[in-house]
């Protein structure tokens, strides 16, 4: 007792306590990295599918097989619906990217189940169910909407699972994402007109009638949301100049205000009924509950809030995320690599010393954000630039790379805990480097500037 270790030596001790914790984790699987709530989530969505089981006691035929996958996709939509409003996610978990990945999963595979729906129907009333079209009786004009709701989740999919990021872009696909909010009433409808089970089953009435209130409170939600209501409201204090087209925003709270740890992001809307984009709360004072973001301008958004004005009213909802969550509780050195406006998360974790080594990538000295944080940090810091040709005495020339983290970290890296935040090519590349490099990915945090 009362040895004195060296840091690398610490370390090394660490490292291998590390190694047995993660072989650990990995034994156990990816659930055990979540959260008792988001188990809950899980176990609730696997629960409200297994409802519907009884409408299978009758004989299995493609008419009742396809009822219960019908019923499964209404089911499936109120879920997606769910998934996709902040407002009731935050209360299950802060992990944002979490919920819109299992929002990404159950959307791009729930479709094709949905898809069998519509096959079993026709397979079992023929072709004339769907064509040509009729609106002769109310069946007809139920089968109808229920064609009109396939046609617009069928566009939905399309966007979302294979076009967006590729043809489409983020905006567009927004706007046909809202789509979206239309499939659940028209499918109630179809369901109601061309059904039998309601009447057939009592118990299914009333558990519609409260998923309908369910529906029908998350679309006022989203709606008092997109009014402002349900945010806080803050008022423009400052706007700074930090960097290239980089402006930090200092607001006070007028009530409430948002506790973000650091690290965490909220929601920026600039004016009330319009939109709202992620960003980093850069700095948090606890005493006066202000808040900063540094934005960037680089798009049709991020340039439209540089006209905000000191005393201008914004509505802020959040906080969100976790990717520097354990930078706090890391026993291992912290390295951060960053390009461009990524410094954002690690500002906080800078000034509170947590960062050992920080590699920033960025185009020229004019995009240096807070340099004096940076500085007075005390990490082991490499400053890139990629419109220099040759290093200077303060900057390294080029990109950040494996030669110049090895240079820096020595060649064993599996003993560093990585975070990388920066445009999505710069950081592919990087972790790639790293895991080809043995880095172990549970070693490796990562926060894509895009949801
Ligand atoms: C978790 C997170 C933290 C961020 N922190 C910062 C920060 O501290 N400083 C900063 O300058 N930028 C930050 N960004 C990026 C910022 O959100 C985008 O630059 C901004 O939304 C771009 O909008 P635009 O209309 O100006 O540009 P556009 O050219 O229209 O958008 C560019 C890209 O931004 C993404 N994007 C746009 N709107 C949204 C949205 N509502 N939700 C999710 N993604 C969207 C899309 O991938 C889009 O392709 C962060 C993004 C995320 C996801």
């Amino acid at each position: 007792m009362g040895q004195h270790l060296s840091k690398e030596e610490a370390y090394k001790i660490i490292h291998e306590l590390r190694k047995e914790q993660d072989d650990r984790s990995r034994a156990v699987g990816p659930m055990a990295a979540l959260g008792y709530r988001q188990l809950l989530l899980l176990g609730l969505v696997f629960c409200s599918f297994l409802f519907y089981v009884p409408l299978l006691s009758s004989n299995l035929t493609g008419l009742t097989i396809g009822r219960f996958i019908g019923f499964i996709g209404l089911q499936l939509i109120l879920w997606q619906v769910i998934l996709g409003s902040r407002q009731i996610v935050r209360l299950v978990t802060p992990n944002l990217l979490w919920a819109n990945k299992l929002h990404r999963l159950m959307g791009t595979y729930g479709f094709l189940i949905i898809a069998l729906h519509p096959l079993l129907m026709v397979s079992t009333y023929g072709l004339a169910l769907v064509w040509p079209p009729s609106f002769a009786s109310t069946f007809d004009i139920g089968v109808r909407i229920g064609v009109l709701a396939f046609s617009v989740l069928s566009v939905i999919w399309l966007t979302s699972a294979i076009l967006r990021g590729r043809a489409l872009s983020w905006r567009w696909w927004k706007r046909l994402h809202l789509l979206a909010y239309i499939i659940y009433p028209l499918l109630f409808i179809h369901l109601t007109v061309t059904g039998s089970s309601l009447t057939r089953y009592p118990w299914l009435s009333a558990w519609l009638f409260t998923i309908n209130t369910v529906f029908l409170v998350i679309i006022l939600l989203r709606i008092a949301g997109w009014a402002g209501l349900t945010k806080q409201r803050y008022k423009v204090v400052a706007t700074t100049p930090v960097a290239k087209d980089v402006t930090r925003f200092l607001l006070q709270p007028l009530k409430k205000g948002i506790t973000p740890r650091p690290g965490q992001f909220a929601y920026f809307q600039g004016w009330r009924f319009g939109e709202a984009h992620p960003f980093t709360v850069s700095h948090h004072d606890e005493a006066s509950g202000e808040i900063s973001f540094s934005i960037k301008a680089v798009g049709p958004y991020s340039k439209k809030l540089q006209s905000l004005q000191p005393g201008d009213t914004v509505f802020i909802d959040g906080p969100y995320g976790v990717f520097t969550k354990e930078i706090g509780e890391s026993d291992r050195p912290v390295v951060a690599i960053v390009g461009g406006i990524g410094i954002t998360p690690f500002i906080r974790h800078l000034e509170a010393k947590r960062i050992d080594y920080l590699f920033w990538g960025v185009s020229s000295q004019d995009d240096i954000a807070y340099k004096e944080t940076v500085q007075k940090s005390g990490a082991k810091t490499s400053i890139v630039l990629s419109e220099q040709s040759k290093p200077t005495a303060n900057y390294l020339a080029g990109r950040v790379d494996m030669k110049l983290l090895k240079a820096e970290l020595g060649t064993s890296l599996s003993d560093y805990d990585f975070y990388l935040c920066g445009p999505p090519p710069m950081m592919a590349s990087l972790y790639q480097q790293l895991t080809d490099g043995g880095v172990s990915e549970n070693a490796i945090h990562q926060e894509k500037f895009s949801l």
